[in-house]
């Protein structure tokens, strides 16, 4: 690994300032040393890998704060096998999109932390993780089908299921309170899991310990009850009310609205990238029918939660991950949000969610250098992201696609 490393002769997208400007980013050790102004290469770098990147746009790595790594679904798989292959898709992810780092919401057999600790110790390549491992749902719960979602009833059963999720080594905890759009019939996005009691106990263990809680909460009520009890995020948020909203700003709390579970049907796919994706997905006519059932109120609170001022980071919930968040930010600017917006919640504001913003999340000196280069201006059109140049994580070249 070199050392050092100059970008030189870039457009530099910080996320901290609006717009790009012309400049060249000196990187050491894995960190963010130093940002020249000017877009001419400087002279003073000796010992320096120097990289004329001739004027391509230079941003943070991108984030995806809501992903599941299964792709394509091997329901017979062994533990040995998801692992290969969820490493493969983080892999992917960092290389082929630029996604530097997610934070899970539900992956089995705590194969996240694993992977975590691969990926930090730089024996295998791939994003950061920020890891959630199981997902902690009821019988009769939600994305039981999926292999991630691990049944609890009770609530000391709840108790002693977040203990071995923190004593695996999680980041946070993963709590499913209601139904969503894919499931069978008695597990609509209406309907909430928890009893009083789970909800109370799930919550205060977590409160107890420290551990930030992503709450899966398709309804208002779910959403208001996670908000009070101290939810760090809110997740899909389909139907959310104005007290929903209000909560948001009082708690300080994140909303993760995964736009794409609603949106991503063949009648409402437009851009090319969306109807490829469609096609390529394949879902029952009866799951799409119930996100188009969905989308308008979904859309509806995404637009009124933008508007409130509602932090707001962008997570997908969709695979594979070499295409979910560049699918998921044009959803966001495709529903109003400018591509300011959407790229600061790919960005900085995924980073605060995952408790990193000291060190990741936007160009400034003293970061971590986890980058990307593009070849047109993002900010722009964000479907720019797609055209991807270098990918750095670390201070570390992972792909280089100018050729
Ligand atoms: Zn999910």
């Amino acid at each position: 690994m070199t050392a050092r490393l100059v970008l030189a002769n870039a457009r530099l997208i910080d996320c901290v300032v609006p717009d790009a400007r012309p400049a060249s980013v000196v990187v050491e050790r894995g960190r963010i040393a130093e940002i020249l102004d000017g877009r001419g290469a400087p002279t003073a770098v000796t010992g320096a890998t120097v990289i004329d990147v001739a004027g391509m746009y230079l941003l943070p790595g991108l984030w995806d704060a809501h992903v599941h790594f299964e792709w394509p679904r091997l329901p017979e798989a062994s533990i040995a096998e998801l692992t290969l292959q969820y490493a493969a898709n983080a892999h992917e992810a960092l290389t082929e999109a630029g996604v530097t780092a997610v934070r899970t919401a539900g992956t089995p057999h705590l194969i996240d932390v694993a992977l975590k600790r691969a990926f930090d110790s730089g024996r295998l390549v791939g994003p950061r993780i920020f890891a959630g491992g199981w997902f902690l749902t009821t019988t009769a719960g939600h994305a039981l089908a999926t292999g991630f979602a691990r049944p609890i009833d009770g609530a000391d059963a709840f108790v002693a299921a977040i203990r071995e999720q923190i004593q695996g080594g999680v980041d946070h905890i993963k709590l499913n309170l209601t139904g969503g759009i894919i499931g069978p019939a008695w597990d609509r996005h209406w309907h909430s899991f928890f009893t009083p009691a789970e909800l109370e106990a799930a919550f205060a263990i977590c409160r107890q310990r420290g551990m930030k809680v992503m709450a899966h909460a398709a309804n208002a009520e779910a959403v208001k009850a996670a908000l009070r009890l101290g939810a760090h995020s809110i997740e899909h948020g389909y139907v959310m009310d104005d007290e929903a909203l209000t909560l948001f700003g009082e708690r300080g709390a994140w909303y993760v609205p995964t736009l794409g579970i609603t949106h991503l049907t063949p009648s409402q796919a437009t851009s090319p990238r969306e109807k490829r994706y469609v096609a390529e997905r394949n879902l029952p006519a009866a799951v799409n029918a119930r996100a188009e059932a969905a989308v308008g109120e979904h859309r509806a609170w995404f637009q009124r939660a933008l508007k409130a001022g509602v932090k707001m980071a962008l997570g997908s919930d969709l695979r594979p991950l070499r295409d979910a968040a560049l699918l998921e930010l044009g959803l966001w600017v495709k529903d109003g949000a400018t591509p300011r917006q959407a790229l600061w919640a790919a960005t900085r504001h995924a980073a605060e969610i995952c408790g990193a913003a000291d060190e990741l999340g936007t160009v400034e000196v003293g970061k971590r250098a986890d980058l990307i280069v593009v070849r047109d201006n993002p900010l722009d059109d964000v479907e720019h992201l797609a055209a991807l140049a270098l990918v750095v994580k670390d201070g570390r070249v992972v792909a280089d696609q100018r050729g």
